[in-house]
Formats: C-alpha cells, sequence, structure tokens
C-alpha cells in the first residue's frame, strides 16, 4: 500500500538534535538538521545519527529548516558537508544565518556551490515529484520561524516546528491562522507539533508585550545615575532585543551588544530588517553607566559574557543585571551557581519569578496547541520536540480532542507509516547512536574579556 512514512532521526526523549524523515515511495525530505550542546563544556557537540539518512543516497531530495535555532540548525555546515548534493530550503532569514555559521566555520571555499534555497513564507515549493512544500508564518521565540505543510500523493502533513501564539506581537511575525484554517478544510492527514509547551496550563498567556512593559518599569525602579544595567537574553531573541533597546534609548543610555553570539546574531537581524537598533559592540568590561549592556550568557555558558563577568569582573559601580530569559532545563544547578557569585559580589540580580516578569516562553502553552489541534482536525497526531513527560502529555490531549489516532513515538529510528485512509502502523528501523564531537574552539568572548582584563585579571 503507498504510505507517507515518517521517522524521527533525533529531537524526541532529548534536548537538542531535531531531525525528522518524511518519505513518500523513493523520495524522502528531511526536516531540520540540528545539534546538541553542553554549557558545561563549550567544546562538546553531538548530533543525529545520520546513517540512515546517508544511506538514502539520492532519495534524500531536500533538507528544509523551520528556523534559526541551535537545536534545528545547529548540524547544517556538517550536514551540508557530508551531502554535498541535497538542496536545502529555508526563508531568507535562515538563509542569512546559514551564511553566518558557513563564514564563522571557514567553510565558504567548501560549500559555495551548495545549493541553499531560500523560500518566503506563503509560497509554493515543488520537491521531488511527490512533495509540494510551504512555510507558514508561526511566533517563537526568533523572527521567521514557520511551519512546514507538506502535500503528497497519499495525504498532507503539517509539521509545526517549534511555535507559539502571541496575541500582542511588537515585532514582524504574525502567526498565520488563515491559511491554517484553509489547510484544514482541505482536510489534514497527520499533524506533527511541538510538545515543548504542553506542561504549561496557563489559560491566559502571556504576550511579548507584557514582557516589554514590565521590562520597562523594572528597568526605570532600578535606573540611577552611576548604575551599570545589564540585562542577558537569548542572542536569537531579536523582538526582546528590539524591547531592550528601547528601553535603554529611553533611560537615555546607548545599548550595546556583548557576546558572540549576541554580535554575530544581531548582525543578520540587522541586514534582514528585524533589528530596529543600530548594533553597537562593547568595547571593555560591562561598566559604564551610560551605556545599557545586553549581553550573552543567560544559561551560565562557559565562557560567556555573563561567566566571565561573573569570574573576573572588578565591582566598581553600583550593577544591576537582568535575566530576561528562561533557564533551559538540565542548566539550573549552572545558572543558580553563577547567579550566587554574581550576587557575592554585590550585584543586584533581577529574574524572571513570581513578582517580576522579565521572560515568555517561545512554546505554545496548552491551551493554544489545543485551539490548534481543534482547528487543523487532524486524523494523526504525533507529538514530537520534548522529553517523556512532554510527549505523553502532547498525546494525552490528542485522545481528549478525539483525534482518531494519537501517536506516542518510541524511539528515534522509529518509522510511522501512514496514509489518508490506513491507520498509522510502527516499526523500528534502527537504533541511532548519537554522535559526539569535541571542537577546540575558542569563544570570542574569551578572547574578548582576556583582552580587556589583561593578564593579571583574578578568577574567583
Ligand atoms: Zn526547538
Ligand atoms: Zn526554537
Amino acid at each position: 500500500m503507498s504510505r507517507i512514512h515518517f521517522i524521527p532521526v533525533g529531537g524526541i526523549y532529548e534536548f537538542g538534535n531535531q531531525g525528522y524523515l518524511y518519505g513518500v515511495d523513493d523520495e524522502w525530505i528531511l526536516v531540520d538538521a540540528g545539534s546538541q550542546f553542553s554549557s558545561d563544556d563549550r567544546t562538546y557537540h553531538a548530533y543525529p545519527d545520520y546513517s540512515f539518512v546517508d544511506a538514502l543516497g539520492e532519495k534524500l531530495k531536500a533538507l528544509i529548516i523551520t528556523h534559526n535555532h541551535e537545536d534545528h540548525l545547529g548540524g547544517i555546515t556538517r550536514f551540508m558537508t557530508d551531502h554535498p548534493h541535497v538542496p536545502v530550503y529555508c526563508t531568507p532569514f535562515v538563509e542569512a544565518h546559514i551564511g553566518l555559521k558557513i563564514a564563522q566555520q571557514d567553510l565558504r571555499l567548501k560549500l559555495k556551490r551548495h545549493p541553499v534555497s531560500a523560500v518566503p513564507q506563503g509560497q509554493r515549493q515543488k520537491i521531488g515529484t511527490h512533495f509540494n512544500m510551504e512555510f507558514i508564518a508561526v511566533n517563537h521565540s526568533t523572527p521567521e520561524s514557520s511551519m512546514i505543510y507538506m502535500e503528497t500523493p497519499y495525504g498532507n502533513v503539517l509539521h509545526t516546528g517549534d511555535w507559539r501564539y502571541e496575541r500582542n506581537p511588537v515585532g514582524k511575525d504574525r502567526m498565520n491562522w488563515k491559511r491554517l484554517e484553509e489547510i484544514s478544510a482541505h482536510g489534514l492527514t497527520a499533524l506533527v507539533a511541538d510538545s515543548t509547551g504542553i506542561l504549561n496550563d496557563t489559560t491566559e498567556p502571556l504576550s511579548e508585550l507584557d514582557v516589554k512593559k514590565s521590562l520597562f518599569h523594572l528597568f526605570r525602579q532600578t535606573d540611577q545615575k552611576d548604575k551599570v544595567l545589564i540585562a542577558t537574553t537569548f542572542s536569537t531573541h531579536t523582538d526582546r532585543i528590539n524591547s531592550l533597546c528601547e528601553i535603554a534609548r529611553h533611560l537615555g543610555r546607548e545599548p550595546k551588544f556583548v557576546g558572540t553570539g549576541m554580535q554575530a546574531n544581531s548582525g543578520v537581524s540587522k541586514k534582514c530588517g528585524f533589528l530596529h537598533e543600530k548594533r553597537i559592540v562593547a568595547d571593555g568590561w560591562m561598566n559604564n553607566p551610560k551605556s545599557f549592556y545586553i549581553a550573552t550568557g543567560c544559561q551560565a555558558e562557559e565562557n560567556s559574557a555573563m561567566d566571565l563577568f561573573a569570574q573576573g569582573a572588578p565591582l566598581k559601580r553600583p550593577t544591576c543585571i537582568l535575566f530576561s530569559a528562561r533557564v533551559i532545563p538540565g542548566e539550573e544547578e549552572k545558572v543558580a551557581a553563577m547567579k550566587a557569585v554574581l550576587r557575592a559580589k554585590g550585584y543586584d540580580l533581577i529574574e524572571n519569578d513570581a513578582t517580576h516578569l522579565t521572560h515568555v516562553s517561545g512554546h505554545a502553552p496548552r491551551v493554544d496547541t489545543e485551539r490548534l489541534i481543534q482547528l487543523m482536525k487532524p486524523r494523526i497526531y504525533i507529538p514530537i520536540h520534548g522529553n517523556e513527560d512532554h510527549l505523553k502529555a502532547n498525546v494525552r490531549l490528542g485522545r481528549k480532542l478525539h483525534v482518531p489516532c494519537p501517536v506516542l513515538l518510541e524511539k528515534c529510528g522509529e518509522q510511522i507509516s501512514f496514509s489518508k485512509t490506513s491507520e498509522p502502523v510502527s516499526e523500528q528501523l534502527y537504533t541511532p547512536v548519537k554522535v559526539v564531537v569535541h571542537s577546540k574552539e575558542r569563544s570570542f568572548e574569551k578572547r574578548f574579556f582576556e583582552k580587556s582584563a589583561g593578564k593579571n585579571r583574578k578568577r574567583t
């Protein structure tokens, strides 16, 4: 029987390493080429096991990228190097980030002929003879994030990527509910859905505008003439960075970017028209009370701006550090330890807690996933992107909403085969073995702070 085949290559029962294969007859496409890193050890990088993908040879027709986050895009140059003839499709913003990665890794010469096509959201793209693909705009925590809609002869699939619904957007991106309605009206065979926010049971999701207003309030409260102000957030969160720049200007300060990721990613955001403020790179320690520093290191990543600041910065002035980010699961201890060092040094810390709103997640809470399922009415529901609790809770939600066939994936390498009319059938094709590599790369932050602090900087 003719069916669509779906195989998670990585990204379930783990954080990071997103990669999902879709196959129809002898044509396959891979969605996302993520990686996994350890904030304890910046030389550690892991990638999905591509042995099955490699064996597809010319049957692999494309790699499609949903958005610019490392767990979806971090393995792109490695993938391109190993698969020189597989075209990459992504939105223009993601294309610019791929260009940045290629340049940062000195791969321009090697990858200059690799086919990378920018496909704007809402435009159809034929891939092979069986796939008709379209990027659909959603909200997330980085610009131009997309769901992928795929039409095939044996049914159609909506792959959500990472998404949330932003009720009060502060940036350009708008979730395209209208297009989703049209797709639903044609009948959706399978919905393959992000599970990250499924345990969030709020009924009134906060918006990026709520965060912006709160940040305004918090910084206004703490602002003093001689005080150093620092905000740390994710370097790809352009909407948040725009809000912080606006607040800085409102306080009469110049926003300055600190850290490799912040400087490089904001450069791409500026080039693509998403960052409003001109990008000003900080020089020296973060200790000028006329500036407003926007820094990397909200997860206490080794050698990030905040980590090095905690290790070495001398306290010369009253300083407020605001964490505008969630703590990524698994990093709690490390972030807490860094915050303890910063507090011991006498800095004021503001973080997201019951009394201070400094962040909102980029992933749909349960109430919005519910809305998506009810709108799309898929026959088959396959939760992805989460650990065991997330995947199971998302399957339960599918059951509760009477999706005919909710599927709990067992592990990576499992194939789920289905069509417009057939039941999904599961088969474990192979057992992936994660690929771990150690890079010797020394971070820009490290070089920057070493230069700024001189050779005699003391570590505490
Ligand atoms: Zn993700
Ligand atoms: Zn993401």
